[in-house]
């Protein structure tokens, strides 16, 4: 039997979706509230749960919105939301071709504006080149704020709108000069007010659920109007995705979490691995997804399952997983030679690659493309790195962090990383200094206080 036979023709994917923002903004709560508006517009069952991400379909979208969005208008599926709120995984793939997310909503909380982490994933979003929408939250504990306003001349409205447009900084409006306000109602630019300056700012409450409509209805529109071409894929072709996570499953040994972006994966294929030292050759052994709730008192967490297309969120249990990093690219093995397949992988991966020196201090990270932030933001600091992985901080990390001569490099910064016990303990008998944060430029200033005190010392 030939398999081109057998050939689904290109269709549409659905556009996966990231939700970044400081922490405490109500990223967490904003997804809870769109899963949540999901449920109750199309009962369970309306929303598929998959490992790491929830599917919310148009006609769920088309109801939640209500008059804003027509099915008719529409041929993408819906919108697949990211679960992991601020998950770094995708931050620097996007624009090497592939994409852990395809468009991403930026939570601002209107009292608190601007923080470190809300100009970090500004950051890694204009160096992505991610389209997003400003989610400007917790609206709801504005004063004077009128929710149950009809009028579409509302001052509250607009004047809190500009209250958080003041806090957009000059960078926010470069950068996504490819959205307009052409293709939207007027009733719908009045409630998205900065459509004409390129960035969209929709006001929402994820406690009450105001403006969530307008949000769906504003990333289907976005999605619909500037994704379309990038969402067609041949589904029945081999498999792209990204790790989400590496995680170890009781009964199944070391699994990956991955977004599937492109194509499809089958429970007998041969896959390829980002891995921190080579590309990973496996085979997969088992496809799971999530069970519904009910099952989960009596049965295993999870079912397997024969084949998923993109766009998916699902677990993959397979031998050698155990060096696969967070954020590097996962690829199916099929119609075409494993050593095309591998290179393919390897020439990702050396993308990524951080530079080191031949001195410096070592850096651990969750992911890859937080990796890669990390790496930036030193070399902006002039701190050189001399290893940089994904990662805990483990005993051998401070073997290498130990031999520096200068006692400045003597020293590791992890970026939302934990450290393993025995690598503590060694730390303090080596006299390895180890700075983690989840913040990467309070993490270099930790760094850098440090620096300064050692420098002091040396003076006197
Ligand atoms: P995350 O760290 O960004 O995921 O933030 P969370 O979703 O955990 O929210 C942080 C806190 O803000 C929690 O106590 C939420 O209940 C609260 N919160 C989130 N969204 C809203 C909102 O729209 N209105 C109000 N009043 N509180 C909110």
């Amino acid at each position: 039997m030939s398999n081109t036979d057998t050939r689904d023709p290109t269709s549409l994917r659905t556009p996966i979706v990231a939700v970044l923002g400081h922490v405490d903004h109500g990223k967490t709560s904003l997804l809870d509230k769109i899963r949540g508006s999901a449920v109750i517009e199309g009962e369970a069952g309306a929303i598929t749960q998959h490992i790491g991400a929830t599917a919310v379909p148009l006609d769920i979208i088309s109801s939640i919105a209500g008059d804003l969005v027509d099915p008719d208008d529409f041929d993408l599926p819906g919108l697949l939301f990211i679960d992991t709120p601020g998950h770094h995984s995708f931050t620097t793939l996007r624009s090497r071709g592939g994409a852990l997310a395809d468009i991403a909503i930026l939570v601002v909380d209107v009292n608190d504006g601007f923080q470190p982490q809300t100009l970090e994933a500004l950051d890694i979003l204009k160096r992505s080149q991610t389209p997003f929408i400003v989610a400007a939250n917790k609206i709801d504990t504005v004063p004077g704020w009128n929710a149950n306003e009809d009028s579409p001349i509302n001052d509250t409205y607009e004047s809190q709108s500009d209250r958080v447009r003041s806090r957009l900084d000059e960078s926010l409006y470069e950068i996504i000069g490819n959205l307009s306000d052409e293709e939207f109602s007027a009733d719908l630019y009045w409630r998205v007010q900065n459509f004409q300056r390129n960035v969209g700012v929709v006001p929402v409450s994820a406690m009450t659920g105001e403006g969530v409509p307008d949000l769906l209805t504003v990333m289907m529109g976005l999605s619909q109007r500037y994704m379309k071409e990038e969402m067609e894929i041949d589904v029945a072709g081999p498999g792209v995705g990204t790790v989400l996570e590496v995680k170890e499953e009781k009964g199944f040994g070391k699994t990956i979490d991955i977004v599937l972006y492109d194509g499809t994966i089958k429970a007998d294929d041969t896959i390829v691995v980002g891995g921190q030292n080579d590309p990973i050759v496996t085979e997969v052994r088992a496809l799971l997804q999530p069970r519904p709730l009910a099952e989960i008192r009596t049965e295993s967490r999870f079912e397997k399952v024969d084949e998923v297309s993109a766009a998916s969120g699902i677990k993959i249990a397979a031998p050698e997983l155990g060096d696969a990093m967070a954020g590097a690219p996962v690829r199916v093995v099929r119609d075409r030679p494993l050593e095309d397949v591998i290179q393919e992988v390897r020439a990702e991966l050396a993308d990524i690659a951080v530079d080191t020196a031949e001195e410096g201090v070592v850096v651990k990270a969750d992911t890859l493309g937080s990796l890669e932030a990390m790496a930036d933001a030193l070399d902006e600091a002039e701190v050189p790195i001399v290893r940089a992985e994904v990662g805990d901080v483990a005993p051998r990390d401070i073997s290498v962090a130990s031999t520096a001569e200068d006692p400045k490099q003597q020293a590791i910064l992890g970026f939302n990383v934990d450290v393993l016990s025995d690598a503590k303990q060694r730390a303090e008998i080596e006299d390895v200094t180890l700075f983690t944060d989840e913040v990467i430029y309070q993490l270099i200033e930790e760094y850098e206080d440090h620096i300064e005190a050692i420098e002091r010392e040396q003076q006197d």
